[in-house]
């Protein structure tokens, strides 16, 4: 059948940030920056700021024409009067000028102040002060020192971001970021009946020390599920991205001396996948570089020898290697590719990668390992789309990396028959021509 014209149930999106996607429909839109000069022309609307702080999302140095590495001095210049935090495009950076890094507590020599333990993703400058970057663990714990949107506020982006993946088709999402906030404005919504989105729902935890906290949040989140709000796991970071250069590799990034960089030791991360397995829930692990993936998947092994085991997925796994492959039989592992990654990353990945990019999107690899794959977005990190997917397997093709199996909607149809009964999207050209959500038709 034609790809473009066909009617989806349970059009589903795999991997998704929902509140991000909201998010990123108010903050400063970063993507289309040229170079340092774009910042003093960017457009700033009032919902851009959330007190008094103003946010953006989508920078990436490597697309502007002369690529050049950020500091907080040039944001000081042109927003002396505001605390400023910028997300990067893949979402594991965050860019900031003094005042934030004031605000935020991040403004002490090496080593010193509240968030010394998180040094080493804290880039400093010859000078030893914070060059205004922080990097993985040190921008998401960031991230929860903002101010929190309200209730109200976070009622209005999950519509917002609803009606963003209702545009591309979806009925069904599995969000891997949800909070405690996030989750009160998502019950909400749906006791108010005003929820048209079904909803596999991970929740994540930024860093160890936390699990024990948002473990029991996820507890008495599933006592409350609903029909349409499912809660499913626990989402930890592994690595970083491979545009910050930070996915963990088994080799050099090319031109470089690093592999980029892990956020836990194999004991941290191995009670964290015990504790989160004993409590019910399943573990997500986000891994991008191929060692990531093998330094999960062999863990994995050796708590199965001493008889423990859960479900586990891994997110991204855009390149793993076939030895990494061979080993994950019988692990009751799933994994969550974003194809459309490639169209953002065409430009460098062959290039970054050398010798490994033959094992990028190993779709094809893992469906004959008898691994359960499904394609997702990673919106807002890329638009959600169908359609993209679709295009991006078939330009992979013709760079050499072997088909799925099946069409690639086949992997965007969402695993749980019983989620929101009577959800369909008819594609007419690739576009959504008809949208119906639990049986009734939904306005686009
Ligand atoms: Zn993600």
């Amino acid at each position: 059948m034609n790809e473009m014209n066909q009617k989806i149930e349970r059009c589903y999106d795999s991997h998704v940030h929902w509140l991000g996607t909201g998010d990123n429909l108010t903050m400063v839109p970063l993507a289309q920056m040229q170079g340092i000069e774009s910042l003093r022309s960017l457009s700033i609307k009032p919902e851009s700021f959330r007190d008094r702080w103003l946010l953006g999302f989508g920078w990436d140095e490597h697309r502007w024409l002369r690529p050049e590495s950020v500091n907080r001095q040039m944001l000081d210049e042109v927003f002396p009067d505001h605390p400023v935090y910028f997300i990067r495009a893949d979402s594991h950076a965050a860019w900031l000028n003094t005042l934030a890094l004031k605000e935020l507590e991040f403004w002490h020599p090496r080593g010193e102040g509240p968030h010394s333990s998180l040094e080493e993703f804290i880039p400093r400058a010859d000078d030893g002060w914070p060059r205004g970057l922080l990097l993985e663990k040190a921008k998401f714990h960031a991230g929860t020192l903002l101010p929190e949107p309200t209730v109200s506020q976070c009622k209005a982006l999950l519509t917002n971001a609803t009606r963003t993946f209702h545009r591309a088709g979806f009925t069904h999402i599995r969000d891997m970021t949800c909070s405690a906030r996030q989750w009160e404005a998502a019950t909400s919504l749906d006791f108010a009946g005003e929820l048209q989105l079904a909803v596999l729902q991970n929740f994540h935890v930024y860093n160890s020390a936390e699990l024990p906290k948002i473990l029991e949040l996820a507890r008495t989140a599933k006592l409350n599920q609903s029909p349409n709000l499912r809660v499913k796991g626990i989402k930890i970071f592994y690595d970083g991205s491979l545009g910050s250069e930070t996915a963990y590799l088994s080799q050099c990034y090319c031109g470089r001396n690093h592999r980029g960089q892990i956020v836990y030791s194999e004991q941290e991360i191995r009670e964290m996948v015990l504790e989160s397995w004993s409590a019910g829930f399943e573990v997500c692990v986000h891994t991008i570089g191929d060692q990531a993936a093998d330094d999960i998947v062999n863990l994995l092994q050796k708590m199965k020898v001493h008889g423990h085991q859960g479900s586990t997925h891994l997110e991204h796994v855009e390149i793993l290697r076939p030895d990494t492959i061979a080993k994950m039989r019988d692990l009751s592992l799933t994994c969550h590719l974003q194809p459309c990654h490639w169209l953002s990353d065409k430009n460098w990945l062959a290039e970054k990668l050398g010798s490994l990019f033959p094992h990028v999107f190993p779709w094809a690899a893992l469906e004959n390992a008898g691994v359960p794959i499904f394609f997702g977005s990673d919106s807002p990190i890329e638009p959600p789309s169908v359609i993209n997917n679709i295009q991006a397997v078939a330009e992979l093709a013709l760079q050499g990396i072997s088909r799925p199996r099946q069409n690639s909607t086949h992997y965007q149809i969402c695993p749980e028959p019983q989620l929101a009964e009577g959800s369909y999207t008819v594609f007419e050209n690739g576009r959504v021509k008809d949208l119906f959500f639990a049986g009734q038709r939904i306005e686009l």
